[in-house]
């Protein structure tokens, strides 16, 4: 393997090219078993006991198609807003690794099970860009191989089979995208439409979400392509990014240089922010694709489809749109209350619960999430429920509570997991409703300050501030700020 450093291009060259993008993204489906035999489909367990003649690869054992596995894969191919074909294929895709017993993937080839979807992604313009998705194909994964964190890694590889036929769908996108930018967006909508139809949970972490990165540049102005390189098992949004900004800088590089690209494989050291070449890229006849004889074609009915669609969770771009036009939320909170379904959901139940969804909206955007960044805590681990907010946000609605108090409220109940009603109750914290007593504390402070009450006869109008602020301390934040104004434009008026 090549060792030397490549020459990457300064930004100047970098300028006179345009960047050409593909993904080719894996998602584990989110199936109790695996996709051709009732092996678990889980993660962690211990080394090889997820296993059966089935996955194995053992000679006869014959795969049964987990039906589940086709419904979320119908479910992404719809959230990505492809044709879902009513008949598509199983083919073998031949490859010799250890982890792959069988020597070969079931896979779709030709027909998959899904073609012509898009996804929309924001352009930092403000600019909406589509971008093509090719194919949508199912296939089963292969294992794992560990090359290291053992004793005697430096002798042997360990093989891992648990993973071996889980459910993975295949997304193919078009070559649409220009920017590190965009890949990175295009993946960030994936994902999101992934984890709100409930398809995948996309944990990276896990390996659920994986993404392989096809990159080539060509001179501005040019029609046609250049020579793509393909760049491997790409684990995060960070190292996606990355990789692909090194790889336009070196391509770059090397035309600029009078050298040509090799179409090969490469993958992605983070340490060094580099790629480096893995294999000369195989061509799909490398696999020799044949049609699986163990398996019957899919046939999807239109009925089947139709049932399958209604059971799917909402879009994100769909609960956005219904935000603002349902519920009357600034499209800035809804972007950024359905950056995760989970979040969503809070925001949704909290809404439910108080009766109003912009109060939901403002303080689990606002004092919620604060209190959350500041514990490092995620929504799905908030100690106060939706419906906990939801309670305090109905007593300022009804006036037993100030938003003063309720932001005092709301870190007691955070720390101490009580309810609202309760931390009012102990703490004496409940807002003024006795317009008798907030009078007389009024009066007296305008009898306090006869020079800021000179000012307010002489015009300047602004002084009123000053007193809602002293009355407003004087009552330790328990008055309605709205009625204490009402009584001083009253006396002072
Ligand atoms: P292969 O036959 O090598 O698998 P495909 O045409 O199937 O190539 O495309 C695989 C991925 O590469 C797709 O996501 C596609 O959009 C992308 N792609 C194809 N050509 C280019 C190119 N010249 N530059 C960047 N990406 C490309
Ligand atoms: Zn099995
Ligand atoms: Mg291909």
């Amino acid at each position: 393997m090549a060792t030397q450093a490549p020459i990457l291009a300064d930004q100047d060259q970098i300028a006179l090219y345009e960047p050409v993008i593909g993904l080719e993204v894996h998602v584990q489906l989110g199936t109790n078993t695996k996709i051709f035999c009732s092996c678990p489909n889980e993660f962690g367990a211990a080394p090889n006991t997820n296993v059966c003649p089935v996955c194995l690869g053992m000679p006869g054992a014959l795969p049964v198609l987990n039906e589940h596995a086709v419904e979320l894969a119908v479910q992404a191919s719809l959230a990505l807003h492809c044709e879902v074909r009513n008949r598509s294929i199983f083919a073998r895709k031949n490859s010799f690794y250890p982890d792959l017993p069988p020597g070969y993937q079931i896979s779709q080839y030709d027909p998959p099970v899904a073609e012509h979807g898009w996804v929309d992604i924001q352009l930092p313009s403000g600019e909406t860009k589509r971008i093509g998705v090719t194919r949508l194909h199912m296939e089963d994964d292969a294992g794992k191989s560990t090359h290291d964190g053992y004793r005697d890694s430096s002798q042997y590889s360990y093989v891992d089979l648990n993973r071996t036929g889980s459910p993975l769908a295949e997304i193919v996108s078009e070559p649409d995208m220009r920017s590190s930018d965009e890949a990175f967006q295009y993946l960030t909508e994936l994902k999101l439409a992934m984890q709100f139809t409930g398809v995948s949970n996309c944990d990276m972490e896990k390996g659920n979400l994986r993404c392989d990165a096809n990159v080539s540049v060509r001179r501005k102005g040019a029609e046609k392509f250049g020579t793509k390189v393909e760049i491997k098992n790409l684990n995060s949004f960070r190292f996606l990014k990355q990789a692909i900004d090194f790889e336009i800088a070196r391509q770059v590089g090397v035309l600029e240089a009078g050298g040509t690209i090799v179409q090969e494989t490469r993958l992605y050291n983070p340490d060094l922010d580099e790629t480096f070449s893995m294999r000369s890229k195989e061509m799909a006849h490398d696999y020799r694709y044949f049609p699986e004889p163990d398996l019957v074609p899919l046939e999807i009915s239109d009925d089947w489809l139709a049932k399958v669609k209604a059971a799917m969770g909402e879009l994100p771009a769909d609960m956005r749109k219904r935000f603002v036009d349902e519920q009357g939320l600034r499209e800035y909170d809804a972007q950024v209350l359905t950056a995760t379904r989970a979040l969503a959901d809070y925001y949704e139940q909290t809404a439910k619960a108080c009766g109003d969804p912009k109060a939901a909206a403002n303080w689990v955007t606002g004092d919620l999430a604060a209190l959350l960044k500041a514990a490092g805590k995620e929504i799905e681990d908030s100690p106060v429920s939706p419906q906990g907010l939801g309670e305090l946000l109905g007593l300022i609605a009804s006036g037993e509570l100030t938003g003063k108090l309720a932001k005092e409220i709301l870190p007691k109940m955070f720390s101490t997991g009580d309810a609202a009603r309760a931390i009012m109750e102990r703490e004496g914290l409940k807002a003024m409703s006795d317009t008798g007593e907030l009078e007389k504390i009024i009066e007296g402070i305008i009898a306090a300050n006869p020079k800021q009450v000179e000012q307010y006869k002489g015009g300047k109008t602004s002084v009123i501030q000053f007193f809602v602020g002293q009355a407003m301390k004087a009552t330790r934040g328990q008055a309605n700020p709205a009625a204490v104004g009402e009584i001083l434009k009253q006396k002072l008026g």
